[in-house]
């Protein structure tokens, strides 16, 4: 009896999936109004693969690298200035208009200038970053969104395969391969982390291939620019401040117990 009960469970679940009303609009409305989903679109006579085909793509390769719930719910106008005081305020307002106009450049003209933002835990710098990410995504821009200390550790693992022979190297370079060409490549927490010679040097050589291509890059650090040459190194650094505008954020530390959108992401 008991199993006949299960049966029927599991077919109205079923028939519930393949029924239900928001599924059987999705099949009618494309996701990829680009496409229309077959992820790829022609130019004359030439076929290209749709953003939607690269992006989504990425995301099943960098799984680690999703733009998780938290970060997707960032905007511009979600930024709370009024969670800042003082001279913190004009610097965060400085920091938002900043990001706004990156955006807006960017869409102009895709060869300019990254940010750094830099300043305190819980000072919204990921906020930012996330809002940032947000709008360009809606504009159809290819971003990917890294958090460095995951990165890192996927990295170092897919070379440790290597190593021990399970895997090759290659993964190891169309892992890097993805990153170093997306659009807009956003580096979120680069701060302290046991940092190797090999990781540093993947890391410059991710840079400096963006600084060569002008593929600009946001990056979220706690780290002064004198703490980020100790970890990374001095010509690391110096990429950074040469492909980056740097904003800064800080907050009050006695207001860090309100609880805020901007400041829980980071
Ligand atoms: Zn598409």
């Amino acid at each position: 009896m008991k199993r006949i009960e299960d049966l029927i469970l599991r077919l109205r679940k079923t028939a519930e999936k393949k029924y239900s009303p928001s599924e059987s609009l999705q099949l009618l409305e494309p996701r990829c109004k680009i496409c229309q989903d077959r992820g790829v679109i022609l130019l004359g006579e030439v076929a290209r693969v749709c953003a939607c085909a690269r992006q989504s793509y990425l995301e099943n390769r960098y799984q680690y690298a999703n733009i998780t719930p938290e970060i997707k719910g960032c905007t511009f106008e979600g930024f709370r200035l009024d969670y800042y005081k003082g001279s913190n305020k004009e610097m965060a307002a400085k920091a938002l208009q900043g990001a706004r106009q990156f955006v807006a450049e960017y869409l102009q003209n895709p060869r300019i200038p990254g940010i750094l933002f830099t300043g305190d835990v819980g000072a919204g710098k990921t906020y930012l970053a996330g809002a940032i990410t947000n709008s360009l995504l809606r504009h159809e821009i290819q971003v990917f969104f890294l958090v460095v200390p995951d990165f890192l550790d996927e990295l170092r693992a897919t070379y440790h395969k290597g190593i021990s022979g399970e895997g090759t190297d290659l993964d190891d370079v169309s892992l890097l391969r993805g990153v170093r060409q997306v659009d807009v490549l956003i580096l979120d927490d680069l701060g302290v982390h046991n940092y190797t010679p090999w990781t540093c040097n993947k890391l410059y050589s991710l840079l400096n291939f963006r600084l060569n291509f002008q593929l600009p890059v946001i990056i979220t650090t706690n780290l002064t620019l004198g703490e980020l040459e100790e970890f990374l190194g001095e010509r690391t650094t110096s990429r950074i401040v040469q492909m980056c505008r740097i904003y800064r954020l800080s907050v009050d530390k006695d207001i860090r117990h309100l609880k805020n959108k901007n400041g829980s992401l980071d």
